[in-house]
């Protein structure tokens, strides 16, 4: 039995899947259909940021047991498992669009060893497996599911340091043979069904989602009744069954992940014939808190934003990574562009002008992106900012005020050094 792990798709989790098993000692092949991204990689050069990554990378390549193709079938067809780990994103309906998996799952079904493992790691409905299974079509291949938790900006740690490893296969021997791939990490190994694998990915991102807005909203609450948030999720965070965990205020949440999961969730649901009034509700104030924030930028200006100058600090998703995929920032800034204002942001990972919202003006750093602004917003809670000099900051602006979309920065030193402030759920 060949025990080679191919990896289809190396995006943030495909990348890090194929890194993290050659650490754990395994012969793995990664493949993509984009062929730049491939060469790339081959030259060691990691396409995207995600901490940690690039030196696992350097040491699979340099080991010998981590190697890149642009050729997905040759991979497949040389390994024991085979890792999909192609997108699935929202459908026009919000359903997850498959067309991916299912190409990958055409594209090297008929090339496959017997007793192959097709493993969908990519985060898929409930009823994929079989539906992969059906794709591929031979009896002598087992499908199983083994949904990806990891968080970009601690992937590499994540994945080294699971909480937990979750198998669903209707096979013991597949699942067995999965398990041996996680020898050795810290991790609970939990096998079940693959329905039940694939609902435990979807109901977990649905629940942190819930959570997030649910804090959003006791900010929100605070704003009206007079008590500081911060204060309240620590209150609430030291009681063991919530935890801190996923209690920070924010400017809504967004990524790559929690917004098409969670439609994708509700739409599962419906078909299936039940209506997720809860996942509704948290979609919905989700929508509201990127408009409550844009608002506090506009009521921080008077009431009218066309034509003022407003700095942004941050564009990625959130902290430690360059994704911008449902970007809350980008949601909120998108708002303000539309009433009118000139916008310029700056971002540790953003170099240059982006095309999801072309409208923005790019600073090379934090400084420069406040040079005339009547209001800087801080949108994503890069450390970076934090020690940002504030005196710098109000020498350059036009009028010193901020909305602190994170409540990343110090309130009673901003306040000390003359600006006006706004944070969330601090009034
Ligand atoms: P990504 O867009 O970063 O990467 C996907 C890669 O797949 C791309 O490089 C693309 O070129 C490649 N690809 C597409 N079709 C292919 C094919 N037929 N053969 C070979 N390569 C192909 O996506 P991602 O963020 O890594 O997400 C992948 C899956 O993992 C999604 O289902 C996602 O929901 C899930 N997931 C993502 C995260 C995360 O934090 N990004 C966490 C857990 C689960």
């Amino acid at each position: 039995m060949d025990n080679k792990v191919a990896v289809v798709g190396t995006g943030y989790v495909g990348l890090t899947t194929g890194a993290c098993f050659a650490h754990l000692g395994h012969q793995v092949t990664c493949a993509d259909i984009d062929v730049s991204k491939v060469e790339r990689l081959r030259r060691g050069e990691i396409p995207i940021y995600e901490p940690g990554l690039e030196a696992l990378v350097a040491e699979g390549i340099a080991s010998g047991r981590l190697i890149f193709t642009d050729d997905p079938v040759a991979a497949a067809s040389e390994a024991g498992f085979v890792y999909l780990c192609v997108p699935t994103p929202q459908g026009d309906d919000g359903s997850a669009d498959l067309s991916y998996l299912e190409a990958a799952a055409r594209q090297i079904g008929p090339h496959l060893q017997a007793e192959t493992i097709v493993v969908n790691k990519s985060t898929v409905p409930v009823g994929s497996a079989n539906f992969v299974a059906q794709v591929i079509g031979r009896g002598d291949i087992q499908v199983v599911s083994n949904p990806e938790f990891l968080r970009e900006g601690t992937a590499v740690h994540d994945f080294l340091n699971p909480d937990r490893v979750v198998i669903g296969a209707d096979d013991q021997s597949a699942a067995i043979r999965i398990a041996g791939l996680y020898l050795g990490l810290p991790a609970p190994l939990m096998v079940t069904d693959p329905a039940s694998a694939e609902t435990i990915k979807y109901a977990s991102n649905a629940f942190l989602a819930m959570k997030l807005s649910f804090v959003n909203a006791i900010a929100n609450l605070c704003e009206v009744v007079g008590a500081d948030v911060s204060d309240v999720v620590l209150g609430m965070g030291y009681d063991k069954r919530i935890g801190h965990d996923f209690l920070r205020p924010g400017p809504g949440w967004g990524g790559s992940c929690f917004p098409k999961d969670s439609r994708a969730l509700r739409y599962m649901a419906s078909e299936a014939g039940y209506e997720f009034g809860i996942l509704d509700a948290v979609l919905e104030a989700n929508e509201e808190q990127f408009g409550r924030v844009a608002d506090k930028v506009v009521a921080m200006v008077g009431g009218d934003i066309a034509g003022v100058k407003v700095a942004a600090w941050g564009l990625a998703f959130k902290a430690n990574t360059d994704d911008r995929r449902d970007s809350p920032s980008i949601n909120v800034l998108r708002r303000l562009v539309a009433m009118g204002a000139e916008v310029t942001a700056f971002d540790p990972t953003v170099s240059g002008p982006i095309p999801e919202l072309v409208e923005l003006n790019i600073a090379d750093d934090p400084i420069t992106a406040c040079q005339g602004a009547d209001v800087l917003v801080v949108l994503t809670e890069w450390d970076d900012f934090k020690w940002v000099e504030l005196d710098e900051v109000k020498a350059v602006m036009s009028t010193p005020r901020i909305v602190d979309g994170r409540n990343l920065l110090d309130r009673s030193l901003l306040l000390r050094r003359g600006f006006e402030y706004d944070g969330i759920g601090r009034h």
